[in-house]
């Protein structure tokens, strides 16, 4: 594509068209937001979560039949990773995780609950971009996005086992820009700051307005509050052709948190 192409190409209104896109954890929370914005953007989305009806429900009375499908996938099995069951994706994002609901000094965190915590957010996302890259390969291009968190960067501010995985997702992301640049593959991951989600309001055990309210006490940048919809639309730039030239990237949805508090206790 050349360089005077790249705006007269992308209407600004349909900026997927044509694509394919898997969202894992997309019943829910931030992939639900992100997938409402991608089929509005003229992709097709497949949602693959284990909240079956959740999903089932999304895909028939919201995204509609034509523009989404919905797909039993548990991140930690590797045969139920079902990308190979779709013959094109563009795009690949490993949105499905998990927090521990508390915060256990090292010395009480129970090994299991670290494990279980590891093999969502971690090898899930592995698997992610394993069967993301053997489709997109052949086509030699897409778009591999994972979304990490403002704890890929700060200690203390999660779980050892949360904050642990969220490092490795961005281990993971650079390796793999590393290896398949070479195949016109972009790999890139999201760390947003807390905002209110099943997953967080569970984490912190407060919710709605009271959740906004603390968490933004926390918050660096004042009169925002961070929404799902501020993580889809920075997913929407790493998804699209837009950012055809960023790969191996972290983009931090913080409002400069991950800045002022690099280690916060
Ligand atoms: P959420 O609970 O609304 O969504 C998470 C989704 O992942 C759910 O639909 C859940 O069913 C799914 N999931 C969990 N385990 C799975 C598995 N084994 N296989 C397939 N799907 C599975 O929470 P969310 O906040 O939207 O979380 C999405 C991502 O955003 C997570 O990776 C989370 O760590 C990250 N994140 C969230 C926040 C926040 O404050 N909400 C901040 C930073 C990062």
């Amino acid at each position: 594509m050349a360089s005077n192409e790249i705006i007269s190409t992308t209407t600004w209104q349909r900026r997927l068209e044509g694509k394919v896109a898997l969202i894992t954890g997309g019943a829910s929370g931030i992939g639900e937001c992100t997938a409402k914005l991608f089929v509005h953007h003229g992709a097709k989305v497949v949602i693959a979560d284990i909240q079956d009806d959740l999903g089932h429900a999304l895909c028939a009375n919201v995204l509609g039949s034509t523009n989404s499908l919905y797909v039993h996938c548990d991140v930690t099995e590797e045969s139920q990773a079902a990308v190979e069951t779709f013959g094109k994706l563009d795009i690949m994002m490993n949105n499905a995780g998990i927090a521990d609901p508390s915060k256990p000094r090292i010395i009480d965190n129970d090994k299991h609950d670290f494990d279980r915590v590891l093999s969502i957010n971690v090898t899930g996302v592995f698997l992610g971009i394993k069967h993301a890259a053997q489709a997109m390969i052949p086509a030699k291009t897409g778009s591999i996005l994972s979304t990490a968190s403002v704890a890929s960067y700060t200690g203390g501010s999660a779980s050892h086992a949360y904050t642990c995985s969220k490092h490795a997702v961005v281990g993971l992301t650079k390796n793999a820009a590393v290896e398949l640049g070479q195949f016109g593959i972009r790999v890139n991951c999201l760390s947003p700051f807390a905002l209110v989600t099943p997953l967080a309001t569970k984490f912190v055990g407060l919710d709605g307005p009271e959740f906004e309210k603390i968490m933004g006490s926390k918050a660096n940048l004042k009169g925002v509050t961070l929404k799902a919809e501020d993580v889809a639309n920075a997913a929407l730039f790493l998804a699209s052709d837009e950012s055809r030239y960023v790969s191996g990237h972290n983009l931090f949805i913080d409002g400069g948190f991950s800045i002022v508090n690099p280690n916060i206790d």
